[in-house]
């Protein structure tokens, strides 16, 4: 397989050596520099990687040249290689243009001219972009092979564990001539699919996660029986409270359901977390974190499903659904809300098969050309109609009310305004879905009139809100009426203090009912529902655990 391109285009000839000279000299073997001199010129180029069934995994253009822009190369570069990370080059008086170019081209990056010394400017910036292309399933039409049915769930949850893990793929549908040889190699027919083929020829059929996680190298069992913290669940709340434990010296193991990055893993673009003002995809910012609480000595197991939860002196137990349990001086609970399901007759027979909940992001590559379909008027909505625009010929968002004024951030909606592919059906709901083996149909409700119409839709995806999955920790610690853990001042009512609660002292902030058991992010009652709120009670849980350790 040949190395993925990053291709430079600047008209000045001076400039454009200088940049590939810089990038060959630290991507040279890993990458193919392509430059050009003009954008006309490097979508040539393009399109002949297109045709080698090549990568491209970054472009870089100057702003002003005189045949096409650098945006506008960017634009048309966006229908070859969607995947592939965008940066402009400017000068400090384009910086507005490029400002804009973030949210026309959806821009990763813009680099000031000159962008010496390269170590300081430039690498870091392309690092961090190759790092993120990497985990796009463009990139992984490396290692990993997974041959499945297009419309197969159990296909589907391969392909969104690997994705959700970051680990490259490349995805054969069955009937595909090379599908056809690794079938017949690993020994099965195409009845028998997901087949994951691994790069040193490892076959597996059907696997299960935990069969996943062990063959891509991610660990399921912990090291040790006893530790001072547990967290579970590895969103920002529980990677947050990972890399605060073990920085801070705590033995710490956090424990996933699934795969770590939560909710906000599967956020195409999160605008509004401190430090980020150009955006950075959920996927890039929860990889770092979870590279950030290894390095602190954090253990993180995935695929491992918390079921119980319990007291024992002063250890706390937590017990794993095939029944194995961990115990720990304290706990923080950080599981985060899981997608509403979307009430509709005929729609849960297509789950993983046309209709996916969340933002299914690997789904993306397959809905080119295609008319997708959205259900919900928040951000996260809003985030996946701006991401699924890149592929599909029109996105419809279906929302219950007039607009999105009430339930959307304005930056969003206005970018939603700014881009032709996009429809919002105000006023509409989906009541009932139907097809043969995938999703072929939608009904659709207008909810003033009442009339229903039908539409050919293959692809539905589903924003409708969350809930906590708390059910496991019932009758062991106080939740709200909706689920969500109840932490801190609001277990005191009128001057009492939860039942059960032994100790001579109030809980304290965000700890529950339960002493030593903390609950941090979105599972918390009246918690913000954000990023960066996670992420800090994650942090705020933590010094909460060293004060009720000092005074166990
Ligand atoms: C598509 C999308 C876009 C978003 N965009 C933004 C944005 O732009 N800005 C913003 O601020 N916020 C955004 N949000 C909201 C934000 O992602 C959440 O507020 C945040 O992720 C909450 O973090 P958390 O750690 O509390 O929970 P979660 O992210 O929900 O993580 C909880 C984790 O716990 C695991 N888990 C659950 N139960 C168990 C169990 N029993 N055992 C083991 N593991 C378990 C889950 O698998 C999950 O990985 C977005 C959300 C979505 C879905």
């Amino acid at each position: 397989m040949a190395n993925p391109v990053i291709l430079s285009v600047d008209d000045d000839p001076a400039v454009s050596r200088a940049v590939a000279r810089d990038l060959r000299r630290r991507y040279g073997d890993r990458y193919r520099v392509v430059r050009a001199s003009s954008g006309p010129e490097a979508l040539e180029a393009l399109r002949e990687v297109k045709l080698r069934g090549e990568q491209a995994a970054l472009l870089l253009a100057d702003y002003r040249m005189p045949e096409m822009t650098g945006i506008e190369f960017l634009e048309a570069a966006m229908d070859l290689f969607p995947a592939a990370r965008r940066v402009l080059l400017t000068a400090y008086a384009d910086t507005g243009a490029a400002i804009d170019a973030i949210n026309l081209v959806d821009l990763d990056h813009y680099l000031l001219k000159p962008w010496h010394p390269p170590e300081e400017k430039l690498y870091p910036v392309v690092d961090a972009l190759l790092e993120a292309w990497s985990a796009t399933p463009d990139a992984g039409a490396t290692e990993i092979r997974v041959v499945g049915h297009r419309w197969s769930a159990e296909s589907f949850a391969v392909r969104d564990f690997l994705a959700r893990n970051l680990v490259p793929y490349r995805w054969l549908l069955v009937d595909d001539p090379e599908a056809g040889r690794l079938l017949a190699a690993a020994g099965v027919t195409a009845n028998d699919v997901p087949l994951v083929v691994t790069a040193d020829g490892k076959a597996l059929v059907a696997p299960t996660e935990a069969e996943l996680a062990a063959l891509v190298g991610l660990t399921v069992a912990p090291a040790a029986d006893f530790y001072d913290l547990v967290v579970v669940g590895g969103g920002p709340a529980g990677l947050g409270a990972a890399v605060y434990g073990a920085s801070e010296g705590l033995r710490t193991v956090l424990v996933e359901r699934l795969a770590t990055g939560g909710q906000a893993g599967q956020s195409s673009r999160i605008e509004n977390y401190l430090g980020f003002p150009d955006g950075v995809s959920g996927a890039q910012l929860t990889d770092r974190a979870r590279r950030q609480a290894l390095k602190f000595g954090a253990e993180l197991l995935s695929t491992r499903e918390v079921v119980g939860l319990e007291e024992a002196g002063s250890a706390r137990l937590l017990r794993f659904s095939d029944g194995q349990t961990l115990a720990a001086h304290a706990v923080v609970l950080a599981t985060g809300v899981s997608y509403r399901m979307l009430d509709a007759p005929g729609l849960a027979d297509f789950a993983g098969r046309g209709v996916f909940y969340g933002s299914a992001a690997s789904e993306a590559p397959s809905c080119v050309g295609a008319e997708v379909y959205i259900v919900g008027g928040a951000n996260s909505a809003g985030q996946a109609a701006m991401y699924f625009c890149r592929y599909a010929q029109r996105v419809h968002l279906l929302i219950r009310g007039a607009d999105l004024t009430a339930s959307m951030s304005r930056y969003l909606i206005d970018q939603l305004d700014r881009v032709d592919q996009v429809t919002v059906h105000p006023y509409t709901e989906v009541t009932a879905g139907a097809g043969d083996e995938h999703l072929q149909r939608l009904t659709l409700r207008d909810t003033r009139t009442g009339e229903q119409r039908e539409v050919d839709a293959s692809w539905l995806f589903v924003f409708i809100g969350a809930e906590p999955r708390t059910g496991w920790l019932d009758g062991t610690l106080v939740r709200d009426d909706r689920g969500f853990v109840v932490t801190g001042p609001d277990l005191v009512a009128s001057g009492r203090r939860p039942p059960g609660w032994s100790l001579p002292r109030d809980p304290y902030h965000l700890e529950s009912s339960v002493p030593g058991v903390f609950a941090a992010g979105d599972v918390r009652a009246e918690s913000v529902k954000r990023v960066a709120s996670a992420v800090g009670e994650g942090a705020m849980a933590v010094s909460l655990v060293h004060r009720y350790l000092e005074a166990q």
